[in-house]
């Protein structure tokens, strides 16, 4: 598994993508008495070492069967999953068990502890299955993985006179316990009350500090909020990132729907995107590269009022009633964009209040960069 060591250009993963995590086009059908069911419909998914992702969406959406294929929990119907070197779809059961204890640390919301076993036995099981340490270390490593979640002084009692908050602590400690690169967790917060939650979201994001890549499925609004990136599922497919990310308060039903109607588009550098004196046609959504807006000087020269980058969105609304300013791609490098049409946009404006607040909030600088162009 030389490819999730923590440093080193070397340790780049082989699997073509550059990604430590990689789904390419996996779909999941669950047999039923109907036939079958797809609980997870192509998805493709990339995530990087270090980042912090929340995977989010409705109960039923796809969110636990969609880790279960980066864990090797449960297998893709068709597709490919890579995690580091590890072509994970291609290993039989019981090399995905080892590879699992090697390499991911693997929590849940019931934090499933075996009830038989002290405290730090549960701690000490994963490096006594995967021979990670000496043994003569793993009892000083299980206590000091349980002194960083603040459970040392608990080691040896039984998981049943704990608390969940402090079962969950344990079973975050026995899921480090053979220093894995990558955490997956299902909603590990979601037995705890809001404090706990709170101080295991905090663990988490000093892991992701630390070098670790942590993705971790959460019902709480609160939560997804921190994460460095969130991944919204809606009825077992990715909703693009860059439209949930433009459209936050919107039904994932309706994103979803309008994920469906953009269009990449990509605008050389210093391109114009939308003409001074125009209404823009379109909204645009940036994925890459950075848009300037720029406003007409008296004597003909223009001045950069503002720039964006990839996650802000511009279009008809911050524009239409401002006939002085341009939206154009920066002189250095192209710009990405997705874009969505009028009707669609309008549409869906149609149906959030928030989001036109928002838009509005986002175009006040236009005023003030007139009153300095004069
Ligand atoms: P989430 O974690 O977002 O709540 P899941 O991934 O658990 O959603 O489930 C997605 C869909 O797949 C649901 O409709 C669920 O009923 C169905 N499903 C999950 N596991 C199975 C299974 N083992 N057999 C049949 N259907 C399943
Ligand atoms: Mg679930």
């Amino acid at each position: 598994m030389k490819a999730l060591r923590s440093n080193g250009a070397a340790a780049r993963p082989p699997n073509g993508r550059d990604h430590l995590i990689a789904l390419h086009q996996v779909k999941k059908v669950y047999k039923n008495n109907a036939g079958g069911y797809t609980a997870l419909k192509n998805i493709d998914l990339t995530i990087d070492r270090g980042e912090f992702v929340g995977i989010i969406g409705r109960s039923g959406s796809g969110k636990s069967t969609l880790i279960n294929m980066i864990t090797g929990i449960d297998r893709p119907t068709t597709g490919e999953v890579y995690v580091g070197e590890t072509a994970v779809h291609t290993l039989s059961e019981n090399q995905i068990a080892r590879w699992r204890g090697r390499n991911l640390g693997v929590i849940f919301q019931f934090f499933q502890l075996l009830p038989n076993l002290s405290v730090i036995e549960n701690v000490m099981l994963p490096m006594d299955f995967c021979h990670a340490y000496p043994l003569s270390q793993r009892r000083q490593r299980a206590l000091a993985l349980l002194d960083m979640v603040e459970m040392a002084d608990q080691a040896y009692k039984l998981p049943s006179a704990l608390s969940g908050g402090q079962q969950q602590r344990v079973a975050i400690a026995r899921g480090l316990a053979n220093d894995p690169q990558i955490i997956v967790a299902d909603e590990p917060t979601g037995n705890l009350d809001s404090k706990t939650a709170d101080a295991v979201f905090n663990l988490f994001e000093t892991l992701t500090a630390e070098g670790k890549t942590v993705v971790m499925v959460t019902h709480d609004s609160n939560l997804a909020r921190r994460v460095s990136r969130t991944v919204l599922i809606t009825d077992g497919e990715v909703v693009n990132e860059y439209v949930a990310r433009a459209l936050p308060s919107f039904p994932p039903e309706a994103v979803l729907q309008a994920s469906r109607q953009v269009q990449p588009e990509t605008f050389p550098p210093g391109a114009t995107i939308i003409n001074p004196g125009e209404a823009a046609q379109k909204f645009y959504m940036i994925v890459a590269g950075t848009a300037e807006v720029a406003l007409k000087r008296a004597g003909g020269s223009d001045v950069v009022a503002a720039e964006m980058g990839p996650g802000q969105y511009f279009g008809e609304m911050s524009l239409s009633s401002r006939t002085v300013a341009a939206m154009r791609a920066a002189p250095d490098q192209p710009v990405q964009v997705l874009a969505m049409d009028n009707e669609t946009f309008q549409n869906l404006l149609a149906g959030s209040p928030d989001f036109q607040a928002a838009m509005q909030q986002m175009t006040r600088f236009t005023p003030q960069a007139e009153g300095q162009v004069g």
